[in-house]
């Protein structure tokens, strides 16, 4: 579970002083699919700063599985990072490294025994739909399937939460619907996913597709949570009133 309970950060710069965060609350429950939406500056690279513990909250707490973080240890970071796992905009795979290789390499690095790693990383990558193409080095892959790399390696120690940050923004918009819905699949294993972007016209055709729950950040606070039975009333009217405007995803409803 991740509690967000009156929680602030500013960050000081040489001359002024940002407000990143302005006292946002915020619960996501074990098994929950979460979209964080919000345009440039809104403050959601902060919040999964905070989730990290890349950042400490300049007030208020932040909690993860009952941790509170304000309270963490910075040796003890290493093992809260290890309880979830990241999937990065850019993918960050190592270019000289194969599929294969490159899930391996991460799972090595937080001491999974060989045999383990051995037995895993089929079973990951069939989940992301690549087991055929493990032997390939990330740039004879395509965008899409980059990331979905990333999103085995993010799964291969096993976590209970996934955190993706803009996981669509170096992709194109149809392989974006697909790298949704795999996090969609990841979701109905019973991981919780928390997935960070600002392409709003996705999110809600998405949204109102699953049914995801939707938390918009706007000037560091909580605009909207689709969780509140009238905040969900009042955003699923003001869907209504887009869909009457516009419609620029039109491709996105073809499994509908
Ligand atoms: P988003 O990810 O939604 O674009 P951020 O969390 O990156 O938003 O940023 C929120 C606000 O905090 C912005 O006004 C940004 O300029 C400011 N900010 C973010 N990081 C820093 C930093 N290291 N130093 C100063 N200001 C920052």
């Amino acid at each position: 579970m991740i509690e967000f309970e009156h929680v602030s950060k500013t960050y000081e710069t040489h001359n002024d002083e940002n407000v990143a965060l302005d006292d946002i609350n915020i619960q996501i429950d074990d098994g929950e699919f979460v979209f964080i939406l919000g345009h440039s500056g809104a403050g959601k690279s902060t919040f999964l700063k905070l989730i990290q513990m890349e950042e400490k909250p300049t007030k208020g707490r932040v909690i993860i599985n009952g941790q509170d973080l304000t309270k963490m240890k910075r040796r003890k970071v290493p093992y809260l990072r290890r309880q979830m796992g990241v999937v990065f905009q850019d993918f960050r795979l190592i270019p000289t490294m194969t599929v294969y290789e490159n899930v391996a390499f991460a799972m090595r690095v937080t001491n999974i025994p060989t045999k383990k790693i051995k037995s895993r990383i089929p079973y990951v990558l069939s989940l992301v739909g690549l087991e055929d193409k493990m032997d390939r080095l990330p740039d004879e892959l395509s965008g899409g399937e980059q990331q979905r790399v990333a999103v085995a390696r993010a799964l291969a120690h096993g976590p209970k939460l996934i955190i993706a940050d803009e996981p669509t923004g170096n992709i194109d918009p149809e392989m974006s619907l697909d790298i949704m819905q795999l996090f969609e699949a990841i979701n109905k294993v019973n991981i919780t996913v928390v997935v960070v972007t600002h392409e709003h016209e996705l999110v809600h055709k998405l949204a109102r597709k699953y049914n995801n729950r939707v938390i918009e950040l706007a000037n560091g606070m909580v605009a909207s949570d689709t969780s509140h039975p009238e905040v969900a009333r009042r955003y699923a009217a003001r869907m209504a009133e887009r869909e009457n405007g516009y419609d620029d995803y039109e491709d996105y409803d073809d499994e509908e």
